[in-house]
């Protein structure tokens, strides 16, 4: 993990201090997202000072889309980011919009080796289960902050995965906000195929849902495989291949496998049209 200290040079409010908590008042910590598709530091602390006036920018780290971490402010600063929440909540915000972005893989990386820094220097224990999205605090629902499956990145940050998670996600997906005919539209005008509400990626030849609680494996260079962690039902991965190893197994990407399993996943592939049009692009 790179990580730079802006924490004596990022612009704060001329006169307002933030409020100061005991390390001890910490109970967990909020993932973010910037909701801009680019960003950094600097922008934030601008839009939070000078534009909101409030007392220093809202978050301890920034993620950037290079995977740079910007450290922001002291675990001991309050810093305004979760309303009531603020006082026993640090704030890590990844730059991005992920309601139509995803995080980077470098971005993805960069997450679990901050929770394990901000871990050992806080002496917390932090477990995954104190790890929220914004859009997890009771009153909070509404928002699509970061708009990530916490669910399964909780579980990859748990297994030291670094697998990605379905972004564009609500609390609650019974919450339609925008018609599949429309975001299919919006997919062809940013260049992108839309397969229902996610983006058919390059190399993809289908999709996996889980059914019932499976494992997931990674393999090493020898093909044997080690237990990564287990997916749980609802989880859905993009698939870029299969093979007959290990009883037939679906590559998601990143060395990571599923196995075939009748009743445990239910495997979908595009339809020609859509994969013509990937090939188009
Ligand atoms: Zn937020």
């Amino acid at each position: 993990m790179r990580v730079i200290d802006r924490r004596r040079n990022i612009l704060r409010h001329t006169w307002k201090k933030s409020p100061q908590r005991k390390i001890s008042d910490i109970r967990g910590i909020i993932i973010h997202h910037s909701l801009t598709e680019s960003g950094s530091a600097d922008a934030f602390a601008r839009y939070h000072v000078l534009t909101n006036g409030w007392s220093q920018m809202g978050y301890t780290f920034v993620i950037n889309r290079d995977g740079l971490v910007e450290r922001c402010a002291d675990y001991s600063d309050v810093t305004p980011h979760v309303g009531d929440y603020n006082k026993h909540y640090i704030g890590i915000c990844w730059v991005g919009d992920f309601r139509k972005q995803e995080p980077t893989a470098q971005q993805y990386e960069a997450l679990p080796a901050l929770i394990t820094f901000i871990r050992k220097e806080t002496g917390l224990s932090f477990p995954v289960t104190s790890i929220l999205g914004h859009q997890e605090l009771p009153a909070y629902s509404w928002k699509q902050c970061p708009a990530l499956d916490m669910d399964s990145l909780r579980g990859n940050i748990q297994a030291g995965v670094t697998l990605p998670v379905r972004n564009n996600f609500n609390n609650d997906k019974k919450i339609a906000i925008i018609s599949p005919k429309i975001v299919e539209k919006l997919g062809s005008l940013q260049n992108k195929v839309m397969w229902d509400d996610a983006e058919l990626k390059k190399g993809q030849i289908g999709r996996i849902t889980i059914l019932k609680p499976i494992n997931l494996w990674k393999r090493d260079e020898h093909y044997n495989i080690n237990k990564a962690r287990i997916l749980q039902p609802g989880e859905v991965y993009r698939v870029y291949g299969y093979d007959d190893r290990h009883g037939g197994q679906y590559s998601v990407g990143s060395g990571y496998w599923i196995t075939k399993m009748d009743g445990y996943v239910k495997y979908e592939t595009p339809s020609k049209a859509k994969m013509e049009a990937l090939k188009k692009l």
